[in-house]
């Protein structure tokens, strides 16, 4: 029986990248060993992590003029790291509250800066991206914070803010790669790797190189973003094996048209998924038709009590991992770029049948 995996993260991986992997496990390139096994100043290492950063390049039409950055820590490292870096002699910084991750950030944020809340989504009980007209923004700050995907939530943007002249900073954790985005609009961008771009223990940040510059006293060394930029990535040991397994995922995304063919992919998957909940009564997603996202959809059945039979039957098909994230409930499934679109194809006929026996 094929398994889908809805994971929310660490998630599904493409497996053509798998089996690459497999084959190169013990001999990379004929050069007698695994990736896990080089040295970072080899010969070899440096040329897979130079690879991976073109690759994410041309891929994400990275601009010259900002550094990308492979890091430890999770996105949850660049809560902290984020404040710390860019306030540059300013006391506030602006975020926007559209669920439990940006909160996550802006609770790390408020023990470096005043946090102002440029917007909320809490009128709409976190079920909407709040309209841009209304957001106000503190032009005395160091810059804009945002989450472009809240992987609980299932809420998403579908435009990017305009932060004036502030530098604009997102968490794409859970939507990085999976349609095109102009980075030119952003002073930084971080994510964690474990949802859209390969396995846990590597977090991408892109940084615009002027952002680069003194952080708050007492910064340690692995949390200056400098420390980093000026050693590529190498000023201690990088996290070796996901950066190479990264970079198999970006080449396959070149290969294979890049992030426009991946966003029409995305579009289509979700679509059918939303259709199938739209069009019943039995199950129900409660996120603002404008907010809703591609990659991480929640949804509720009509009868909690039915909740675990729902999981049990998808289990034997072959479905895994729908359950909600704890704080949510219900089930979620997350439609990441290595999701196939069989794999919602087998989520939404189970839903139907489901529904025909108990709805
Ligand atoms: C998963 C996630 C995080 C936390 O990532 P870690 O790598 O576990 O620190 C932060 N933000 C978003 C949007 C996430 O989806």
């Amino acid at each position: 029986m094929h398994i889908y995996n809805f994971s929310a993260g660490p998630a599904v991986l493409p497996s053509d990248v798998l089996v690459q992997a497999q084959h190169e496990l013990l001999d990379w390139h004929g050069c007698g060993m695994s990736v896990m096994e080089m040295s970072h100043r080899g010969d070899e290492y440096p040329l897979i992590q130079q690879q991976a950063e073109a690759d994410l390049r041309a891929l994400m039409g990275i601009p010259d003029n900002y550094r990308v950055l492979f890091l430890q820590g999770g996105a949850w490292t660049q809560f902290a790291m984020v404040p710390m870096n860019l306030m540059h002699g300013h006391q506030r910084v602006n975020y926007v509250h559209t669920g439990i991750w940006s909160e996550k950030a802006i609770d790390e944020a408020a023990r470096y800066a005043k946090v102002h809340l440029a917007a909320s989504g809490k009128d709409s009980g976190f079920h909407a991206v709040p309209a841009p007209d209304d957001w106000q923004i503190e032009t005395d700050a160091a810059y804009l914070h945002y989450t472009s995907n809240e992987t609980i939530g299932g809420v998403q943007f579908q435009f990017i803010p305009d932060a004036g002249v502030l530098p604009l900073v997102c968490d794409m954790s859970s939507d990085i790669l999976s349609r095109p985005i102009d980075v030119s609009r952003f002073g930084l961008i971080y994510a964690g790797a474990q949802k859209n771009i390969g396995p846990a223990g590597v977090t991408l940040v892109i940084v615009r190189d002027d952002l680069l510059g003194e952080p708050i006293p007492g910064t340690p060394t692995m949390l200056d973003y400098r420390t980093h930029a000026e050693h590529d990535s190498m000023f201690n040991t990088p996290p070796t094996w996901s950066i190479y397994m990264a970079g198999l995922v970006f080449a396959k995304l070149r290969r294979e048209g890049g992030l426009s063919v991946m966003q029409a992919h995305n579009q289509a998957k979700a679509a059918l998924l939303y259709r199938t909940i739209d069009d019943s009564d039995f199950y129900h997603n409660p996120v603002a038709l404008d907010s809703r996202s591609l990659m991480n959809i929640p949804f509720t059945l009509a009868d909690r009590a039915l909740d675990g039979a729902f999981l049990a039957g998808a289990t034997e098909r072959g479905l895994v991992q729908l359950k909600g994230h704890r704080l949510a409930g219900g089930m979620r499934a997350s439609l990441y770029n290595a999701m196939p679109m069989q794999g919602v194809v087998a989520l939404v006929d189970y839903m139907r049948e489901f529904e025909r026996m108990h709805g």
